[in-house]
Formats: structure tokens, sequence, C-alpha cells
């Protein structure tokens, strides 16, 4: 048997974090069995279904490497199908036309509630024979009365609910339109899908969906259903929570495979192990370590796993992503530049490509300040002889890309038997405007003589102005 999964998402806004993971779930599946994945589009709720997030979810999958097999399947071109399937159950007996008015079955809740019991439709009219064409006549299943359904879910185990619980569900609306039940189970019986895998907010669906498929005539597939992600706070992942929106995270300067790694331990283990690169994850994927309980969604993770795929990540690949970054920042990079020497500084510093762009920033922009308290503490008096010499021997260089740039340093700590610090921190401090960063030589390296000598210009003006009576105290 070839496996068959499928990620089902109604287009009604992003690729929610949520949906993404039971996505990758029903991928891996698929590919650790080498078998099929189908992406199918649940558009019939026209209301709230929107082009917009039709793209934003085929732009989350592809971002994400979530390759499905064949075409995408839209249920609002398969509604010749449904109405066939509907008037199928029809003239079997298996379903029946339905008129209770909004108020009745209203008032028929109502009682129940009253009563202590759980709301259910009552079965007017499952023998009224109300025919065809009948204004605002709904269609409704005939779920059996008697018997129960029993089913196994790979997360949760045996499950068996009685029928005596379900009650007949509508699967077509007054206007014609076919209802979710419906659809899906139409839709994962024609496309031969053999595991379900999907969120547990769709559990208490699965037993009526389960006698649709046996009035279909069709062997129901298997089901797995994954818990739903938790905010920090213990509640549903929402919003308030922060990003929830797949493309957020690249807005953000994630890599896919950081997020891919960290969705597959939203819920799913393999012993200890954390870092699992898409090979490993489809080699390892079951269904069988799918945990029960809730996942809760853990930022400071996700920072973990990012960094450590940013170290692993081609300095080519990310010094593409960095140059795109800058743009959006409105940055212009000198086109002499070499970025993945950028990257290579601040590879290892770096959480995100975003945390990156603003760490390297000064590269590439004038500074206009200096960090107060690294002024405070760094520019005092005895820097001015320092920046004065730096400022010299780095004018003096000839060939700056050849140049040794780390013994100018220690030539002038020599010469000024000064500690190392009191020539690096002025330094630092003079060409990115921070107490910290890469190594000063890297850094002149990439920003070239001119600007080198520049920005030591402009500190020992700065630092001048400061201590006007000083003239070259150490
Ligand atoms: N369209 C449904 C949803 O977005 C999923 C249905 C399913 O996976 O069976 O919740």
């Amino acid at each position: 048997m070839t496996v068959k999964t499928r990620f089902a998402p109604s287009p009604t806004g992003v690729l929610h974090i949520g949906g993404a993971r039971t996505a990758l779930f029903s991928w891996l599946y698929a590919r650790h069995h080498g078998g099929q994945f189908a992406l199918r589009i649940e558009d019939t709720d026209r209301e709230r279904s929107t082009e917009a997030s039709v793209q934003a979810i085929l732009d989350g999958m592809s971002w994400l490497g979530l390759d499905h097999d064949g075409e995408v399947v839209f249920q609002t071109q398969r509604f010749n199908r449904y109405q066939e399937l509907i008037q199928q159950l029809l003239d079997e007996d298996k379903a029946y036309y339905c008129t209770c008015s909004k108020e009745r079955l209203e008032a028929l809740r109502e009682q129940q509630m009253a009563a202590g019991e759980k709301p259910r439709y009552d079965g007017k009219c499952r023998h009224a024979k109300i025919p065809p064409g009948t204004p605002g006549a709904v269609v409704r299943f005939k779920n059996p009365t008697t018997g129960s359904v029993t089913f196994h879910d790979h997360v949760r185990g045996d499950i068996t609910v009685s029928n005596s619980e379900l009650d007949d569900l509508i699967i077509a609306r007054a206007d014609g339109t076919p209802t979710y039940n419906f659809t899906v189970v139409v839709d994962d019986m024609d496309m031969g899908m053999t595991h379900v895998i999907r969120g547990d907010d769709h559990i208490n669906n699965t037993p009526r969906q389960i006698n649709l498929y046996h009035a279909l005539g069709a062997q129901p597939p298997e089901f797995a259903h994954v818990p739903m992600i938790l905010g920090e706070d213990g509640t549903r992942l929402s919003k308030r929570h922060g990003a929830v929106g797949v493309m957020q995270y690249a807005e953000d300067g994630y890599l896919p495979e950081a997020v891919l790694n960290y969705l597959v331990r939203l819920g799913w283990s393999h012993g200890d192990q954390e870092i699992f690169s898409r090979e490993d994850m489809i080699k390892l994927f079951d269904l069988k370590n799918i945990n029960r309980a809730p996942s809760i969604f853990n930022t400071d993770k996700l920072n973990w796993l990012n960094q450590y795929w940013m170290q692993q990540a081609d300095n080519q690949r990310l010094a593409g992503l960095l140059a795109k970054r800058l743009q959006k920042m409105g940055i212009d990079v000198p086109s002499d530049m070499d970025l993945s020497a950028v990257v290579d500084l601040f590879k290892t510093r770096s959480v995100t490509i975003n945390d990156m762009a603003g760490q390297a920033r000064f590269l590439f922009e004038d500074i206009n300040g200096y960090d107060a308290k690294a002024e405070k503490k760094i520019f005092k008096a005895s820097a001015l002889e320092p920046l004065r010499q730096l400022r010299e021997r780095l004018a003096g260089i000839e060939d700056w890309p050849q140049a040794d740039l780390h013994a100018v340093i220690e030539g002038v700590v020599r010469d000024l038997g000064v500690g190392f610090g009191k020539v690096g921190q002025p330094l630092r401090l003079a060409l990115t405007g921070q107490g910290s960063g890469p190594a000063n030589d890297a850094i002149m390296r990439i920003l070239g003589q001119e600007q080198t000598v520049r920005r030591l210009d402009r500190a020992i003006r700065h630092v001048a102005a400061k201590f006007p009576q000083t003239s070259s105290p150490l």
C-alpha cells in the first residue's frame, strides 16, 4: 500500500504555526514511507476564503520546502462531485431532506440543555419523506441509530463513540452547498488518502466521518490527531503570543531549516535528540512518538535552533539573505563589498539574519554617535594618543588588502607600552560606535582604508574636543 497523506487548510488567514506543524507531520509521514503528499485547499466557505490566503499558504509551504505531489486540489472545483454523492445518498435512502426551522431547532436545543441533555437533532424529518425541491430544505445524513463507531487513533489510541451520541448531520445547506464533514470525506476518499493527520480540534468529527465513509461504501483512512500548540502562558497559541504566521518568521530573519527543526520537536520526539536536518526527520519520523499532551511554544528554543542552523549554513547563501534584509532597511551595500566576509564576521554572534543586519549596520553607514556607556568608559584622555598613532600608521599603508592590520595594532601597543585593551577598545569604539564587536582587524579589512581613517579622524576630533587641555597623555 502506498501511503498517501494530505494537508487540507481552509484559506482564511496566513499559514499558522499550528497548521505548518500539521502539514510537516503529514509530509514527513508520506516522505518517510516513500508515499505521496497532497495539498487540498478547503475553500467552500466562500465568505471567509480569500485568494491572498491561498497565496500565503502556498508561500509558507514553499518556504518550508514542504513539496506536494500532483496539482493543488480546490474544493470549489469539486461541487459537481459533492452534488453527485449527495444525490446518491438520497437515492439510497441514506440521507433525507429536512425543513426544520431555525426557531424549532433553537427551541429544541434549549429544551435539551434545560433537561441536562447533549443538544442534538431529534430526527423529526427523518421519516417525513420531504420531496426534493422543497424550499429551504437542507439534506441530512441518516446516521445509524444503533451500535457504535470504533477507531484506532495513532496518537490517542482506541476511541469508541456510541451512535446514540451522534445526530443526523447536515451534509448540504438549503442553498445546496455541501458542508465540511461531507466534503472532507468525499475528497479523502476520492484522493485515496490512507492516513489523515490533523489537529485534534477535529477529533469529534471523526466518528461522524467514519459513518459517512461506510455509507459511501468506502474504507475509512487511518487517523492521527495531533494535540494543539499552546503559548508560554498555557493558553492556545494566538497573535497575543507574537508571530504565529510562518512567513512572519521568514520576515524576521529565521531560516526555514530552523523553523522546520523547531516544528518537528513541537509535539514529536526521538529520544532526546534536538537537532534534526530535513533528512534526519524523514528518516526518523513516526506517528507513535507524537506526544499526547499539548506542546508549548518557546521562542528561546527557536532562537537557539536558528543560531545553530545559521552556523551550519553556507556563507554565500546567508550573504544573499543579508543583502535582501539590508535593502529592506534602506541600506546601500557598496558593490565591491564582500558580504560573505561580513557574514563570516557575525555568523556566530547573531540569532537571526535581521539581528546580523542590525549588528553589521555600522559597516555600511557612517556612525553618527557613540554608545554612551562605552564612550564614558573608553574615550578618556588616555585614548587620544593610541587613536592618533593608529590613524597615522593606518593612513600610511600602501597595499591595504595585503596589509597585516593586526600587526599594526600590536605595533602601537608595543611602542606605547600599554595593554592591548588601551588600543583595541578605543579603536573598536571609533570604528563601530559600540563597546563590543568582532575583531578590529577584520572590521578594518571590510571597511577599507578610507573609511577606517575617516572614522579614526572623527574619533580623534571627538575625544580632543572633550579634553582640550590634553595634548597627548597616556
Ligand atoms: N480544513 C480543515 C481545517 O483547516 C482541516 C480538515 C482536515 O484536516 O480534515 O481545519
